[in-house]
């Protein structure tokens, strides 16, 4: 595949071009495996995990990343599962930096060594988002399902700042730990990191068949807005912080992926090209493989990523909605596990008949729901003891 410079390639752009849905993809989610230690109970990966005979072999990830810079791509997110179980993550990593891809490292950091962060600072790694689940060791432990995974993300932190890498913390929040946020702002600063991610739980997949355990309530979501606006300017200038609420809660639904196969993709580690990392919790749609066809062909006619672009297919109210071409009707994956119907109104939108009925239902669980996990695993899940 192409060894093309970064100057030759196509400007990637946010905004599509006059009566297009889409532009060029800026940033690709790259799913190398779904293997993983941990066994987070919102984990993104689907039910379904992919078997790890399954995977893209070295060379057809090799080509893929090709295929990303000739179609414009600027940034590769190296993911999982754990990025970190694949032997050969330094030859992508390598090779994205070859065909003039920023790359970006997204880990648990359990399996991380000091010389691996090295060897991956020297392939051309530009950044590495590590994901904490508390800041409290015991707790952090008990939420990944892995014991001793919380001092190891500590010493990865270090290796990271140390090989001269960008360091983004990355906090999943939910019912069960959003009571340690402010531990966990001064624990990213202590860090040395220049980015704070705190994202509120968003119920598909894992986390919608543990949402009885997670959902927060709604005088935790009031606190945490507050410690957000408090954090962001105390440490302006050495922290940024981005900020999810949580669905249930909002009147608006979030502007999800940017809109469906409008920016950017995320690969599975079987190869199937998909707009956003939940979109295979969808029945009935067929997404298409990079082992049969070109990105190129997939970002333009893969019927499932065609199906929900634009603003065409909206059904009442978004249709005649002034915030359609903000939100682009939020979220298709919530859409279809609350209402079976991924052309639904996303129900985060207060104008969703089925809204006030999911506020209910984050209210009553958020109150009454259990705190006992399933833990995400390739068997479908465990509960724990
Ligand atoms: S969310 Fe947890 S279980 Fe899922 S891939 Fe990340 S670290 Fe592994
Ligand atoms: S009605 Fe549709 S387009 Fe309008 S705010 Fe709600 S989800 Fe967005």
């Amino acid at each position: 595949m192409s060894e093309t410079a970064a100057a030759e390639r196509p400007a990637a752009s946010l905004s599509p071009e006059a009566g297009r849905t889409h532009g060029l993809p800026v940033a690709v989610l790259a799913e190398l495996t779904h293997r993983c230690p941990l066994q987070c109970p919102y984990c993104s990966n689907p039910l379904e995990l992919d078997r790890p005979k399954d995977e893209l072999s070295t060379a057809e990830w090799q080509r893929v990343l090709g295929e990303m810079a000739d179609l414009g791509v600027l940034q590769v997110h190296f993911s999982g599962g754990e990025p970190v179980v694949r032997r050969d993550l330094g030859d992508l990593v390598r090779r994205a930096s070859e065909v003039g891809l920023y790359s970006n490292l997204i880990t648990s950091a359990v399996g991380l060594t000091r010389d691996r962060v090295f060897a991956l600072a020297d392939a051309g790694l530009a950044h590495v988002q590590i994901s904490f689940q508390a800041s409290d060791a015991a707790l952090a432990n008990r939420i990944g399902g892995y014991r001793h995974g919380h001092a190891q993300k500590h010493l990865a932190a270090g290796w990271v700042r140390e090989a001269g890498l960008a360091l983004t913390v990355n906090a999943v929040m939910h019912r069960q730990n959003l009571h340690e946020l402010p531990q966990i702002v001064d624990m990213a600063v202590t860090l040395g990191a220049q980015r704070l991610e705190v994202a509120n739980v968003q119920y598909y997949g894992w986390a919608l068949k543990n949402r009885a355990a997670l959902m927060p309530t709604r005088a935790q979501v009031a606190e945490c807005d507050r410690v957000v606006e408090e954090a962001r300017e105390r440490f302006r200038g050495v922290l940024t912080i981005d900020y999810v609420t949580p669905d249930y809660y909002a009147d608006r639904p979030k502007t999800c992926m940017g809109g469906w196969g409008r920016q950017v993709f995320n690969i599975s580690p079987s190869g199937k090209v998909l707009p956003c990392h939940a979109a295979e919790t969808i029945t009935g749609l067929h997404f298409d493989s990079v082992r049969d066809h070109s990105l190129g062909w997939i970002w333009e006619h893969s019927p499932a990523l065609n199906r929900y672009r634009g603003t065409d297919w909206m059904p009442a109210p978004c249709r005649s909605c002034a915030h359609k071409d903000e939100d682009f009707g939020g979220c298709r994956c919530q859409a279809f596990a609350l209402t079976g119907d991924a052309a639904a109104t996303d129900p985060a939108c207060a104008l969703s008949p089925r809204h006030a009925a999911i506020f209910r239902t984050a209210e009553v669980e958020a109150e009454t729901g259990t705190t006992r996990f399933i833990y995400r695993n390739p068997t479908g899940g465990t509960a724990e003891a």
